[in-house]
C-alpha cells in the first residue's frame, strides 16, 4: 500500500505491485516495480493516514467509503490478513478492486473475507477475457489463468459475500463482441443474475494507458486507439 487520495465521498489507498500485466491498466510505475512505494503501509498506518483528509471522521466513523485501488490487493495469503486488521480498526464501508487470480486460486481465501462479520469488504472483481487466447493478450498471463476469476465469482456467491463485476468490455479494440458475449455467457452459466452485476465499461486513455496500449499496439503492429483524456482525481 502506498500514495493516498480523495475523491467525492471516498479515500482511495493506492496499492502497489500486480500479478497481471494488462494492456488498458492506469496504474503507475509502482505496478512493474513495487518497491517505487516503499516504505509499505501497515493497516495502521493507513488509519492514521486517513487524518490527512477531511473525510476521515467520516471512514473512521462508519459513514464514508475506503477504497483500495491502483494495483492488485490480493497477492498472498497476508493480503488477507492485512485486510482483517484494517477491518478491525475502520469498521465502515470498505471496497476492495481485485482481479480475482488469487481468490479464485483457494476457495478460503473468501471464506476468510466472508468471516470478516459484520462488515466484510466490498469485492470489486475486474473481469478481463472469457477465453485462454484473449486473457493471454490482454493481461499477458498464462492462459488457464481464465478461469480463476470465475471461480473467484463462484466461491463469492457460496459464501455470500458482497460484490460486484466490472469490464472493459464496451470497446471493440479491447474486447470484441463474440469475446463480450462469451463472457456474458459464462456469467449465466454460474448464476444467470451475475449479469445484472457486471458494470461495462469503455475503454479509458489515462497516461499510463496510453503508454502501455502503445507499447502492445507496436510490439504487435496495430493502431492506438484515440479517445479523451479523462479528468482524474485520485
Ligand atoms: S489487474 Fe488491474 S492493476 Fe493489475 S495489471 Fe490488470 S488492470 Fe492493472
Amino acid at each position: 500500500m502506498g500514495v493516498a487520495g480523495a475523491c467525492g465521498g471516498s479515500v482511495t489507498v493506492y496499492v502497489a505491485g500486480c500479478n497481471l500485466r494488462c494492456i488498458d491498466c492506469w496504474a503507475d510505475s509502482s505496478r512493474e516495480d513495487p518497491v517505487l512505494l516503499a516504505p509499505w503501509w501497515t493497516p495502521e498506518r493507513v488509519a492514521q493516514a486517513l487524518g490527512r483528509f477531511d473525510r476521515h471522521d467520516r471512514i473512521l466513523k462508519g459513514t464514508g467509503i475506503l477504497r483500495l485501488s491502483g494495483g492488485e490487493t490480493f497477492l498472498s495469503a497476508s493480503s488477507v490478513r492485512f485486510l482483517g486488521r484494517l477491518r478491525s480498526l475502520i469498521p465502515g464501508p470498505l471496497v476492495v478492486e481485485t482481479n480475482g487470480i488469487l481468490l479464485g486460486s483457494d476457495r478460503q481465501f473468501v471464506s476468510d473475507l466472508a468471516a470478516m462479520k459484520p462488515n466484510p469488504p466490498f469485492i470489486r472483481l475486474s473481469l478481463k477475457a472469457a477465453t485462454p487466447a484473449h486473457f493471454q493478450r490482454i493481461t499477458g498471463g498464462a492462459g488457464h489463468a481464465v478461469d480463476l476469476p470465475f471461480s473467484a465469482i463462484s466461491f463469492l456467491l457460496r459464501a455470500e459475500a458482497p460484490f460486484d463485476l466490472e469490464a472493459v468490455s464496451l470497446s471493440p479494440e479491447l474486447m470484441d463482441s463474440e469475446e463480450r458475449d462469451l463472457l456474458v455467457a459464462r456469467l449465466r452459466s454460474i448464476h444467470p443474475p451475475l449479469v445484472d452485476r457486471l458494470k461495462e465499461e469503455k475503454l479509458t486513455l489515462y497516461p499510463s494507458t496510453r503508454r502501455r496500449m502503445k507499447a502492445s499496439s507496436q510490439a504487435s503492429g496495430t493502431r492506438v486507439p484515440t479517445c479523451p483524456l479523462p479528468n482524474r482525481t485520485t
